[in-house]
């Protein structure tokens, strides 16, 4: 029996209730409250029941509110098929093996990263350490040897220090802030993931999401964020970064077939 639709949908179900969990954690996160217990409506403070907690359909089903009227923020329902459906591909990319368990783990520290920094101008250390070192263990998986994630780690290298003369030319030139040190740090991490063969299809794409983020952050952000401490016309720039690490990890097989 052909495996692909299995793996298709098995991922976006088991993405879907990641999801769940990521929309939670990435609220949380950056305000420092704990992870544990329920949710509850931040305006009536109604515990959430099971009812209200099924990715994606709940958010549908009560028509974006809570049965006290306050609106519930469409991040949810976004993000749970965001990781519902980047978990079905990755499943299916790289099947039941380790490599596409943690790929899978991929989906879920990339997802976290993309809201953190979209929300909040940050991307947390802590993820960007565990994103790094799982991405060393799936280089290992993917080709078998243990040069690979070596290699890996060295492609790490090669993205920060581009980066980092980049961005310096950049503010020399314009004499503002323009990468991050999170988002050198998050190239840093993507090293292993990418590997050396494709590392500039890495950083054609992550100028292309670049500039689409840019546009959807405009359209959806730039009100709402234009305060005090966000600089005007700053962006984060790590969701650009992130998606197209997922992209590499995708593409690859792909690309590599291609060009041999
Ligand atoms: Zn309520």
């Amino acid at each position: 029996m052909n495996q692909f639709p299995v793996l298709l949908g098995i991922g976006f179900l088991l993405g879907a209730i990641l999801g769940s969990f990521i929309g939670m954690a990435s609220y949380r996160w950056p305000r420092k409250e704990s992870w544990g217990g329920r949710s509850k409506c931040p305006t009536c403070g109604r515990t959430l029941g099971v009812a209200d907690l099924v990715p994606i359909v709940s958010w549908f089903f009560a028509r974006a509110k809570c049965t006290c009227g306050a609106p519930i923020s469409a991040r949810y329902p976004v993000i749970e098929a965001a990781t519902a459906l980047l978990s079905a591909l990755v499943l299916a990319e790289f099947g039941w093996t380790i490599a596409g368990a943690l790929a899978v783990v991929l989906v879920v520290l990339v997802m976290l990263i993309i809201v953190i920094d979209w929300e909040n101008f940050i991307i947390p250390d802590k993820l960007v350490i565990i994103l790094f070192l799982v991405g060393l263990v799936w280089r290992w998986q993917v080709e078998g040897t243990w040069l690979a994630p070596l290699l890996g780690l060295g492609a790490g290298v090669m993205l920060f220090l581009t980066a980092f003369l980049a961005a310096f030319i950049v503010e020399r030139i314009n004499e503002t802030e323009s990468l991050g040190g999170g988002d050198l740090k998050l190239l840093f991490a993507a090293g292993p993931w990418v590997g050396f063969q494709i590392l500039p299809l890495l950083l054609i794409l992550s100028g292309v999401f670049g500039i689409l983020f840019y546009l959807l952050w405009r359209k959806i952000n730039l009100p709402a964020k234009q305060s005090a401490d966000v600089p005007f016309g700053a962006f984060p720039y790590g969701p650009a970064i992130c998606a197209a690490m997922l992209a590499c990890v995708l593409l690859e097989q792909w690309v590599l077939k291609l060009f041999s």
